[in-house]
C-alpha cells in the first residue's frame, strides 16, 4: 500500500482507531485488563475510542497493551511510517523518515 492509499483510507485518527478495533476485536470488543466482554464505548468526551469495562471498572482503548499504547504520534503517521519502511527498496534512515513525516529524528528512530 502506498502513501496515497494510506492517506485516503485512513484520513484521521478516528479511521485508524476504527481499523485497529476491527482487526483486534472484530465484533467482540473485550477488556485488555481482565478479558471481560461486558464493556461499553464511552459516549462523551474528547478522546476517541475510549471504552469502559464493567468487569474491572477500568478504562481502555484498542491500543492498550500494544506498542502504540500512549503514543503521542498520530496513528496516521504511524501507518505512513510503516508504509514507508516496508516499501523502501533498501532501507530508510531515521533522518529521512523524520523529514518525510515531520517528526524529530529521535522520534523517527524510536518508531523504527
Ligand atoms: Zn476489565
Amino acid at each position: 500500500m502506498n502513501l496515497l492509499n494510506i492517506f485516503t483510507r485512513y484520513p484521521d485518527q478516528e479511521a485508524c482507531i476504527e481499523h485497529f478495533e476491527g482487526v483486534r476485536w472484530g465484533d467482540d470488543p473485550h477488556c485488555p485488563h481482565c478479558g471481560s466482554t461486558h464493556v461499553a464505548r464511552k459516549s462523551e468526551g474528547r478522546k476517541i475510542g475510549r471504552w469502559n469495562c464493567h468487569g474491572c471498572k477500568s478504562s481502555f482503548n484498542v491500543l492498550s497493551g500494544t506498542i502504540f499504547e500512549k503514543t503521542r504520534v498520530p496513528l496516521q503517521k504511524w501507518f505512513m511510517a510503516i508504509g514507508l519502511i516496508v516499501n523502501a527498496k533498501k532501507s530508510l534512515s531515521s533522518c529521512q523518515l523524520a523529514r518525510d513525516l515531520d517528526l524529530t529524528q529521535p522520534t523517527a528512530w524510536y518508531m523504527q
